[in-house]
């Protein structure tokens, strides 16, 4: 199963409520539609990666459900490849209850099901393919000790977009390359409240205790890349934005697939940028990625 990119991550069965306005807790809203879609940070990843052209394996975990059998058979026609992915019998595919309101604002609850019981057990049967990867790509909404071991056997590049947002260890963020928060997940690992000017978000990343490049995506507001002691700031592209699901995920499988091919951190985020923007234009997390004929028309502009 060698690939340039592997992607330790979830699989999750997404169902998404428009509505006009977020319900208030104990609130009851009636939506204007609902829709389903692939979904899990890793498997939509690793979809905005191969949607690119990149070459990619993804390792992780699904029931012995209809919705674990859909991820998988939209993952293989995505060409991604799918070896990698057990069917658990004791748990349920995961599922993402998301709502969307008229700003295109989103809220999402993650249940992770058999997401949960990716172990180290799969890691370690999977050791050559991430050893041999250019790039792992990796998030959290598998298990923590699943990542770090993960990124230990890893002998390229190391992508971590921390979400969602969660404190790491020590053995994790010293072994990451590029890591990759939203403005709340650098907030959570760095314990303090959410950074809103480009100038709060960078002294909120110079407080990680990393080597690695940080790139905080920043909505419509693009990216801020942080590396080698410069701060960058890459707009983002002017788009009608219908529902930010997927946008990070966009991104990052877009970061992974430039930098499998070599391209510099600065090139490889503002594809990023535009991948995450195209990406808010479409319903949905999988079935709004980007095809790479979208991406060089937008960047081409
Ligand atoms: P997440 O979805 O993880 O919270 P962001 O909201 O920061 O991540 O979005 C990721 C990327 O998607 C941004 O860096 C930007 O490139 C793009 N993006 C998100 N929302 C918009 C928007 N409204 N207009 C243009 N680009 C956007």
């Amino acid at each position: 199963m060698d690939a340039d990119i592997v992607v330790v991550g979830s699989l999750n069965h997404d169902l998404t409520v428009v509505t006009p306005h977020h319900p208030r807790p104990g609130e009851t809203v009636l939506g204007t539609r609902h829709y389903s879609d692939n979904g899990g940070k890793g498997a939509n990843q690793a979809v905005a990666a191969a949607r690119l052209g990149g070459d990619v394996a993804l390792i992780g975990r699904v029931g012995d459900d209809i919705h674990g059998r859909t991820l998988i058979a939209a993952l293989a026609e995505e060409g991604v490849l799918v070896e990698g992915i057990g069917i658990d019998e004791d748990a349920p595919t995961g599922l993402a209850v998301i709502t969307v309101d008229a700003e295109a604002e989103n809220t999402i609850v993650v249940s992770p099901g058999a997401n949960s019981r990716l172990g180290q057990q799969h890691i370690e049967a999977r050791h050559e393919s991430i050893a041999s990867a250019r790039v792992l790509l990796t998030q959290l909404e598998v298990p923590v000790d699943v990542v770090a071991a993960a990124v230990l056997l890893a002998e390229g590049l190391v992508c971590l977009n921390p979400a969602p947002a969660a404190h790491l260890p020590p053995s994790i963020l010293s072994r990451v390359d590029v890591l990759v928060p939203n403005r709340s997940e650098l907030a959570a690992l760095v314990g303090v409240s959410e950074p809103v000017t480009p100038h709060q978000v960078a002294e909120a990343a110079a407080r990680l205790d990393t080597d690695a490049s940080v790139v905080v995506t920043l909505g419509a507001d693009g990216a801020l890349l942080i590396a080698d002691g410069i701060t960058t700031h890459v707009p983002a592209p002017e788009v009608d934005a219908v529902d930010p699901t997927g946008a990070g995920d966009a991104f990052c499988g877009a970061l992974a697939e430039a930098l499998s091919r070599d391209l510099g951190l600065g090139a490889a985020v503002e594809r990023a940028v535009a991948a995450g923007a195209l990406a808010t234009t479409a319903p949905g997390a999988q079935g709004a990625m980007p095809s790479a004929h979208q991406l060089e028309r937008l960047l081409n502009n």
